[in-house]
């Protein structure tokens, strides 16, 4: 059924998808040779194709799906601001929606972030991030404290500074002639660790070389940079216990500020609104997008103390402002749907639904660690990862040119999932609001298709 007359018929979109559109992270030469797959509805947590097929969106249109596609709440809400305005700025103006989202996340927030600073993604939320913590030492009149320390497999973004911070080489390798340097510690990756460790026996030794970095360069350290309890896009990488805890209570020790990014973490994604608060742990700043919007807008947000904004007054002529801002930041219509979106999460049921889900989900997870080519399964809260490896013993990966990761998700589509791999790693990444039903379809055919792929 066709709705709206200036949208062309099905093949005649596949010709212009391939003539006219660059992918994002895709390898256009394979793409140029499929048939893209074309999604023209949403409902619930299921997307429909232009010929009429439904599909699990297994990992909630790319990690920021919250309440499903179509929700009755959020659509009013946005139909609600577009009767007043669609945009007006942050520029010198201000408007009620994003002084009221802005109230509603410090009321949620980890205890101590006070105050709210808007962009449009992620990448936008980490730059921000970093400039601050950077004029933060340099208005205190300490601009020696310049330097960020960040993790090997961080991802924080695809912004020249956010590459900066990353530690992905496959990603960031060939940018690095453009990138300011950083300090990089090891990643907490014990299926994998980069010193050669074991976690029966090891105490974090990763954490001890993050610590004694910081204690030799802390006089000319601004901030460090993590992803809290999950590195995602490295392959959902899920932090021991502790950790995070211990990193905050280095960063205070050594007076460098702690930035935590939540972008892919935060709003319920690891079972409770917020990563830090499963180590009680209080960023400096905290990174926010994706989810924010459940998924319907663009908008991001950065989030800081009272001490780290109070240092940004001054006299005009002391130039201590933060000289940034996006265009679009903070619009009105993003900011409208944000508030519903926080709503619906702060029911009294909300988290107890997800809870009983993630409790599902683990244990059906439990069988994949016997298929042959399945290295490590890993998962916090409505995050999975399953990792393929050609040799289990050894953890070989797959040679790159195989893209077994690619032909496992393409199975899974034959059979109605569509989910995205990391490299090899099957990501699992649901709207929270699944129902069992669905969780279920969503991993027995993410299960067949690794069987079928991987004979
Ligand atoms: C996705 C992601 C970003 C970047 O967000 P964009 O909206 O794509 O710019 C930053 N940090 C983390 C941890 C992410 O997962």
């Amino acid at each position: 059924m066709k709705t709206n007359p200036s949208i062309p018929d099905s093949q005649l979109l596949v010709d212009w998808d391939h003539t006219y559109l660059w992918h994002p992270f895709t390898p256009m030469q394979y793409w140029e040779k499929e048939k893209p797959l074309i999604i023209q509805q949403g409902k619930d947590y299921r997307l429909q194709d232009i010929e009429g097929r439904w599909y699990i969106d297994g990992v909630s249109s790319l990690w920021v799906n919250v309440h499903g596609h179509g929700h009755p709440k959020l659509n009013w809400a946005l139909k609600a601001q577009i009767k007043q305005i669609a945009h007006s700025t942050l520029l010198g103006l201000s408007h009620p929606t994003a002084i009221t989202l802005a109230k509603d996340l410090i009321r949620i927030a980890p205890e101590g972030l006070k105050r709210v600073f808007y962009s449009d993604s992620g990448a936008t939320a980490v730059e921000i991030a970093l400039k601050m913590a950077f004029q933060y030492w340099a208005n205190l009149g300490r601009p020696q404290k310049k330097s960020f320390i960040c993790l090997e497999n961080a991802y924080h973004g695809d912004t020249v500074g956010a590459v900066s911070v990353g530690g992905i080489p496959l990603f960031h390798q060939v940018y690095r002639p453009l990138l300011f340097k950083t300090f990089q510690a090891p990643s907490p990756f014990c299926y994998r660790c980069s010193l050669k460790m074991e976690p029966s026996y090891c105490q974090m030794a990763c954490l001890d070389r993050l610590r004694r970095l910081m204690e030799r360069h802390k006089e000319t350290m601004a901030a460090l940079i993590l992803e809290p309890l999950v590195q995602g896009a490295a392959g959902m990488i899920c932090h021991p216990v502790g950790y995070l805890k211990k990193v905050r209570e280095i960063c205070t020790r050594n007076n460098i500020l702690m930035i935590a990014d939540e972008v892919a973490v935060g709003f319920g994604r690891t079972g409770t609104m917020f990563a830090c608060e499963q180590e009680k742990v209080s960023p400096d700043l905290l990174c926010l997008g994706k989810g924010l919007t459940g998924g319907y807008l663009p908008l991001a947000a950065t989030l800081t103390t009272e001490k780290i904004y109070r240092a940004f007054l001054g006299k005009v002529e002391e130039a201590k402002t933060f000289f940034h801002g996006h265009t679009y930041t903070g619009n009105p219509l993003a900011c409208a749907v944000a508030i519903a979106n926080l709503e619906l999460m702060l029911k009294k049921d909300f988290f107890l639904k997800v809870q009983k889900k993630i409790a599902w989900l683990n244990q059906s997870l439990i069988p994949f660690q016997n298929l042959p080519y399945v290295g490590e399964v890993r998962q916090k809260g409505l995050m999975v990862g399953i990792e393929l490896v050609k040799d289990k013993k050894t953890k070989e990966p797959f040679p790159l040119k195989e893209r077994m990761g690619h032909q496992v998700i393409m199975e899974a589509r034959n059979r109605g999932i569509i989910v995205r791999p990391l490299g090899d790693v099957i990501v699992l990444m649901p709207p929270l609001t699944i129902s069992l039903k669905g969780l279920k379809h969503l991993v027995q055919g993410t299960y067949q298709a690794i069987q079928t792929v991987c004979k």
